[in-house]
């Protein structure tokens, strides 16, 4: 069954560790994440973006695909099925196809439209029992051409939309989606400090949790940050093991062109970096 986000996170905030949000593409990347989650015994969020959620032929598909698979592996630890950087229609979308929880990115609004529409949902959200989250200062990535700090939020509009009634706050700490330029200026600490001062309990939320060194996340998460978002890591295993076995001509041997075999180095890749995060973020046993 699937849970909201919000007693895991309260739980993760109060006992200072983050649960790991992994995005999902398709139905090895889910199996791989659920299957680690359960043998780890920790609580888990798996992410969908919008182009995600349609690759994957829609969010009923996706939603599902995740409750069926929850039922047939004997899943009991908690799960959360999120929409990433959700639009306001999507974030709909998403509550109608039978997401627990959602994310409306409105960081590109200014920030009375953001105040206005992250409202309305949190009033939706609030009525059917789902976790929002919402996001102030964009986060960075290289889709958008950005190469060099991320952008820091501003803690005051923090704490505006924090008020609202939210679940959890994405706020821009010089994050960026992606991988890491090699001349990033790191974390802005100060910044996740002041966000922190003014939003209190409010469980904080890291994106682009991909390359951040492990002392930047631990320090993160000592200062309220309670859910990273991990997507681009597991690509890039999943992409360097399937690599692996085709140079290695293991797809041209016996019946290793099938394609159970091709994509189970991957599968595994997927499952190593999943469990290795969620050690780091400390949400091992914590289910
Ligand atoms: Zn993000």
């Amino acid at each position: 069954m699937l849970v909201s986000a919000k007693e895991m996170l309260t739980k993760a905030k109060a006992g200072k560790y983050a649960v790991g949000q992994f995005n999902i593409n398709n139905l090895e990347w889910t199996k791989a994440i659920l299957l680690t989650a359960q043998e780890q015994n920790s609580p888990v969020i798996l992410g969908v973006s919008e182009g995600a959620g349609k690759y994957m032929c829609g969010f009923k598909t996706v939603a599902d695909m995740v409750k069926a698979m929850i039922d047939e592996l004997g899943i009991t630890v908690p799960v959360a099925l999120h929409l990433d950087h959700g639009s306001y229609e999507g974030a709909k979308k998403c509550i109608a196809a039978g997401f627990s929880s959602v994310m409306f990115d409105g960081s590109h609004y200014p920030i009375e439209e953001n105040i206005e529409k992250t409202k309305e949902l949190v009033a939706t959200c609030n009525e059917l029992g789902l976790s929002l989250e919402a996001e102030v200062g964009s986060i960075g990535g290289e889709e958008d051409g950005v190469v060099g700090a991320g952008e820091c939020a501003d803690p005051n509009e923090c704490k505006m939309i924090a008020d609202l009634g939210i679940t959890m706050l994405a706020a821009g700490i010089g994050n960026i989606h992606g991988k890491y330029p090699e001349n990033w200026a790191g974390l802005s600490f100060d910044t996740l400090d002041a966000i922190q001062q003014l939003t209190g309990d409010m469980p904080l939320v890291l994106h682009g949790g991909t390359g951040i060194p492990a002392d930047m996340i631990q320090k993160a998460i000592s200062l309220g940050v309670s859910k990273i978002n991990v997507n681009t890591e597991c690509q890039l295993s999943f992409a360097e093991a399937t690599r692996k076995y085709i140079e290695e001509g293991k797809d041209l041997q016996g019946k290793g062109f099938d394609p159970r075999k091709l994509l189970a180095p991957g599968f595994e890749a997927i499952k190593a970096t999943v469990k290795e995060k969620m050690e780091l973020f400390g949400s091992v046993g914590k289910a």
